[in-house]
This record gives structure tokens, C-alpha cells and sequence, in this order.
């Protein structure tokens, strides 16, 4: 009888496990979906998104699901999309993307290849300055940019240069996108060219559109589980926002940057659901956070319970990946409960290691670090998916599930023992 409800029992703990991965799975190729748009601000993709991601915390058995709205200013690329050089047309974001921030741009223009190895600013304008060379299009290699950052800035201002515009190359094959911040635009278009730009281009035609949204409202969605205490909580987050659209066809679906940490935190909201926890839990799905941590930033200043309360946040961004080697940023006062989460991760070999590396403001945990609460961002980062980070390859197909279970695992035990 003892043995059969091991048995049984073991067999209940493998169910619940690849029911959550079934779960997981479900939720990423959902978000990732062209039904979101890329879960950015063209076509409401963001807000679309947190609809669906409300309704699975419903669905999840959570005791309250809320929204909390806030505004944003955001450029965005919603029409016209086209791009040709020398009258061969070039694929969005495969071989050409924009910056965050440039505007539309309509016309045929001819090209001034910038000399890179005998560069001379001087030369540069004066030659710019030119009848023949009026409303043409710089091309330049972009990390070349780096070095001239004055001489560029002023390439991108309507009174600093007669040029219509700047293509900056690349020599990487893949394309990225590094931002989908535009909280303004610029006066002249600037774009991104892929390898396959030819070195020797004679001229574009462009036909491009922006939308500039202004005080745009999105929001962040907040699910709570309660516990036995509600003195103190534990803080689940993740950013189901992603970069949106280049033109009508191409989005960037973000599988793994970050419909994989939402899809994490909606599995461990219905865990939580399930199972009672000791203190409150919240799971909190940001949204405007590759626009620049604009939820979270929003939260940690209007949070719904005072901040001081949060005994510890776990910050789950892009862990669609299969790295065995966990990255992750701890804040000050979460460094006990990194000691402890390592000690857990040593004694059950969820992951090879945690490689803890110092805070960089680049995701949600950074406002409640910055605001000294104990936190930890959870990124797998450096594996096989890594190389299409912040691309439209980012797709449910080349990202991973590996390492979902492990950080389940994880976060789960710990607030078990801390
Ligand atoms: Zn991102």
C-alpha cells in the first residue's frame, strides 16, 4: 500500500512538473505569435498582450488580478515599410532596421560613402556642403560613428548638414535592434544596414512611415496569491513588452526576450494558486520595459504595497535559452538570499553555477534595487538563442525551454527555506 502511494505520488510530482511545461510552452508560443505584434505600441500589440496575460492569472487561480495603467511617448513603425538599394529590394529587419527614433522618410536619394581610413571632418562637411552631394545619404560604418560622436550628431540635425539621412552599416550578418525607446524623433532618418549592404551602393529609394504616440497608455498586470501572513511578501517579475513592428509584415516576436520569464511567472502564480504559500506573493508583468523600464520604473514608484515589505523580488528576464550556467544580478540586500539560493543550486545541481555579475540598469529588478529592496535578476543568457537577442529571429522556434525547469526549482525551493 506504502509503495503504491509513493508510486502514486511520485507520479502526481512528474504530472505536476510537465503540466507546467505544457503550460510554459503554451503561454511563449501564444505571446510570441503575430497576434501581439511583437507586444509593442504600433496596432495595440503591448495591451493586447496584457489582456491575454490577465486572463491567464484568472485562469490560474489567482485570489486578484489588477492592471495599472501609465503613459508612455513612443515612436513606432506601423505603415509603409520599403526600402531598395541600387533597385534591389531589401527585407525589414533581416537586412535593414531603424533607429528607435528616426523619423518616416519618402524619395529616391543618391549615397556619400563616408572614407573611413582617411577620414577628415572637415572634408566631410565641405563636401557635404556641395550642390551634387545636397540630400544625398551617408553611409558609414556604425561603430566608425562611435569615435566621431560630434561630427555625427551633427550629420543627424537639419542645420548641421545638408544630408537627408544616415545608413549605418553593419558587419555582423544578424541584425539588431538594440531599443525600442523613441521618446522622440529626430530630425532625419537614420537606418540600420545589415552585412549584405553593398560596399559600393549607388542610391535608395525609401518609403518608410512612423507614428509618433504621444502619452500612449499601456499598463502592468498585477497578480496576487495570498499567503498565511500578509505582513511581508515575496515579488515575481517579468516584462511581456517587446519591440513591436517594422511595417505591416515583420514584428519581433521576443519568445525568449521575455514571453519566457511571463510565461515563468503566470506557471509559479497557478503553483502558488495551488499550494498556499507562507507570506503573499504578487507576480507583476511589466510592460514598457524595452522601452527603457518604463513599468517598472512606474511601479517602484506607485507600488500597491509599500516596497519595505517585499522579502525578496525575482526578476525573470529571458530565460528562453539553454546555457547550464545561470547569469544573474543580485542588489545588496538581497546577498543572504543569493548565499542561500547558491547553496540550494550546489545541492541539487538545478544549474552548473550561478555567475553573478555586478547590477546594470537594464531590466525590471533595477528600480527596486536602486530603492534597496532584496533582489535577484534571473537571465539565461550566453547560449545558443543568445545570438538572435533583440532580432525577429527571437521566435518560439530558436528559443529554448531548458532552463525553465531549473529556475522553477529554484525560486520555488527558496522561498521554501528563506
Ligand atoms: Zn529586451
Amino acid at each position: 500500500m506504502k509503495r503504491i502511494l509513493i508510486i502514486l505520488l511520485a507520479f502526481f510530482a512528474v504530472q505536476l512538473q510537465a503540466q507546467d511545461l505544457t503550460h510554459y510552452k503554451q503561454i511563449v508560443k501564444e505571446l510570441s505569435s503575430s497576434k501581439y505584434k511583437g507586444r509593442g505600441y504600433a496596432y495595440d500589440g503591448a495591451n493586447k498582450a496584457g489582456k491575454f496575460i490577465e486572463k491567464e492569472f484568472v485562469k490560474a487561480g489567482v485570489d486578484e488580478v489588477i492592471c495599472q495603467p501609465f503613459k508612455l511617448d513612443i515612436n513606432t513603425f506601423p505603415g509603409k515599410m520599403s526600402f531598395s538599394v541600387d533597385g534591389k529590394k531589401l527585407t525589414p529587419g533581416v537586412d535593414f532596421t531603424l533607429r528607435e527614433f528616426s523619423p518616416g522618410v519618402k524619395g529616391t536619394f543618391k549615397l556619400y560613402h563616408i572614407d573611413t581610413k582617411n577620414y577628415d571632418s572637415e572634408k566631410l562637411f565641405a563636401d557635404l556642403a556641395r550642390p551634387e552631394n545636397h540630400n544625398s545619404f551617408v553611409v558609414c560604418d556604425f561603430w566608425f560613428s562611435y569615435k566621431h560622436t560630434a561630427d555625427f550628431q551633427r550629420l543627424q540635425s537639419k542645420d548641421g548638414s545638408t544630408n537627408a539621412g544616415i545608413i549605418f552599416t553593419w558587419t555582423d550578418p544578424i541584425l539588431k535592434f538594440y531599443k525600442a525607446y523613441g521618446e522622440k524623433v529626430i530630425d532625419k532618418p537614420v537606418l540600420w544596414a545589415a552585412a549584405s549592404f553593398p560596399a559600393d551602393a549607388k542610391s535608395v529609394t525609401l518609403d518608410i512611415e512612423n507614428e509618433f504616440l504621444k502619452d500612449y497608455e499601456c499598463f502592468n498586470v498585477i497578480a496576487k496569491v495570498e499567503g498565511k501572513c500578509h505582513d511581508a511578501c515575496y515579488v515575481f517579475t517579468a516584462h511581456y513588452d517587446h519591440l513591436g513592428v517594422l511595417g505591416k509584415k515583420t514584428y519581433y516576436p521576443g519568445a525568449h526576450d521575455n514571453a519566457s520569464g511571463t510565461a515563468a511567472i503566470i506557471t509559479l502564480a497557478a503553483h502558488y494558486a495551488e499550494n498556499q504559500p507562507e507570506y503573499d506573493i504578487y507576480f507583476i508583468a511589466f510592460s514598457g520595459e524595452d522601452a527603457y523600464l518604463r513599468g517598472s520604473e512606474w511601479y517602484a514608484t506607485h507600488p500597491i504595497v509599500p516596497l519595505e515589505q517585499i522579502k525578496y523580488l525575482f526578476n525573470l528576464d529571458m530565460i528562453g535559452d539553454n546555457n547550464p550556467v545561470q547569469y544573474c544580478e543580485v542588489s545588496d540586500p538581497g546577498m543572504d538570499g543569493f548565499k542561500l539560493m547558491e547553496d540550494i543550486n550546489t545541492a541539487n545541481g538545478y544549474f552548473k553555477s550561478l555567475n553573478r555579475a555586478e547590477l546594470a540598469g537594464n531590466s525590471d529588478h533595477y528600480p527596486f534595487a536602486q530603492r534597496g529592496v532584496p533582489c535577484i535578476f534571473l537571465e539565461n543568457e550566453g547560449g545558443d538563442a543568445f545570438k538572435y537577442y533583440h532580432t525577429v529571429f527571437d521566435t518560439w522556434k530558436t528559443s529554448y525551454t531548458d532552463s525553465y525547469a531549473p529556475t522553477f526549482k529554484l525560486v520555488t525551493d527558496f522561498i521554501e527555506k528563506y
